[in-house]
């Protein structure tokens, strides 16, 4: 493989990139999605020996256009299209033998009534498709709010979820090569605010040995039934005694940026690794505890963290506007309390009462 093309240009697709840039053997082209037109797209399909993806948001008359070269499409297409929509995504969970929230498939109002009789209340109501961070959601509370509910985000199909009452969220980035062998990452747990993660880390509060083999016998599973190639996340919620997934990412995630300092191998070079048919490698941390914290919008001191030690500023060079993710700070630490530590010194980059809440 001497030219690998990424689908989308954003963050994720850069640090794809960045990963890799010492094979110099290797070109990554990067195609943004929003400067779409059916000439340029057929020209970037056929001009690259490969084609990967940063995102699963890709409209569907490009993912047509892709099915003219599925051969050299990794992660395969019918990955891509079963994580597009979250029922698809829920079913190919449970066929792997994967716990999931009891869900109900709803396409008019009448569905929402079947969906609180069958799951009871509270209930997530989500778009299928095209969701992100926490967008296209309704949290049903009462019989009453159902017409209000299909008036917000209904109109096209949805999914009713049974609310599952988490201890917190877990994260696990795995990579799968071609010949199938497959590595994970330790696992993160993961804090959103406003429906945005705000800060990752590893360890986990209350890690335990046990769920980290869940975890990773999760990945495993449906990495293998979908015979995936490059680095996939799966979303968990805790609970007592076993990980619940949530929802699946076919790609690399927010919650594994700390890997680019913090693991031997990054989420970001295995799944270039795999995705160009190399072998992958060590996705073990390098310190006893990480964490990495969002920078959002323009909320952050980061020049706070610029003289800290073991800190690390990535910034992706976009234009401050609400809600917009900018950037994202890495600490590497020798164990949780240092860890904390200094995430308190960097206070200002998470909103108040965020940070150990
Ligand atoms: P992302 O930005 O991670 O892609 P998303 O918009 O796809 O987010 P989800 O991850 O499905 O949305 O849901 C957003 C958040 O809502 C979850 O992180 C969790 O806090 C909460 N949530 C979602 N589904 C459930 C559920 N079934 N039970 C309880 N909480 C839930
Ligand atoms: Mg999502
Ligand atoms: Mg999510």
């Amino acid at each position: 493989v001497k030219t690998l093309g990424i689908l989308g240009n954003g963050q994720l697709g850069q640090m794809l990139a960045d990963s890799i840039a010492e094979q110099t053997d290797l070109a990554v082209n990067l195609y943004d999605l929003r400067a779409y037109d059916e000439t340029s797209l057929q020209e970037f399909l056929a001009s690259n020996d490969r084609i990967s993806y940063e995102t699963e948001n890709i409209p569907a008359h490009i993912v047509a256009q892709m099915e003219s070269v599925e051969a050299k499409i990794f992660p395969n297409l019918t990955s891509l299209k079963t994580f597009q929509n979250r029922i698809t995504e829920k079913n190919a969970l449970r066929a792997a033998g994967i716990a999931t929230a009891d869900f109900h498939a709803v396409n008019c109002l009448a569905d929402i009534h079947d969906a609180i009789a069958q799951l009871g209340l509270p209930i997530i109501m989500k778009t299928t498709t095209e969701g992100y961070d926490g967008k296209g959601q309704f949290v049903l509370r009462q019989t009453e709010d159902a017409q209000a509910c299909w008036d917000d985000i209904g109109h096209r199909e949805l999914i009713a979820e049974a609310f599952v009452p988490f201890i917190r969220e877990i994260s696990v980035i795995g990579s799968r090569s071609e010949n199938g062998e497959i590595k994970v990452w330790p696992m993160t747990e993961n804090i959103h605010h406003e429906g945005i993660l705000r800060y990752s880390l590893y360890p986990a509060h209350g890690f335990s040995v046990e769920k980290q083999a869940i975890a990773q016998r999760y990945i495993e599973q449906i990495a293998t039934n979908l015979d995936y190639v490059g680095t996939i996340t799966l979303e968990l919620f805790e609970i007592e005694d076993n990980l619940i997934a949530n929802e699946v990412a076919p790609r690399v995630h927010n919650s594994g940026h700390w890997s680019i300092e913090g693991a031997f191998t990054s989420q970001f070079r295995n799944h270039m690794l795999a995705v160009t048919g190399q072998e992958i490698t060590s996705t073990e941390s390098r310190f006893p505890a990480t964490a990495m914290i969002n920078v959002i919008s323009d909320e952050g001191p980061t020049s706070a963290a610029s003289n800290m030690t073991e800190t690390y500023v990535h910034s992706y060079g976009k234009e401050a506007r609400p809600a917009r993710k900018l950037g994202h700070v890495t600490i590497t630490a020798k164990d949780t309390a240092e860890r904390d530590a200094k995430i308190s010194q960097l206070e200002g980059l998470i909103p108040a009462g965020v940070w150990q809440k």
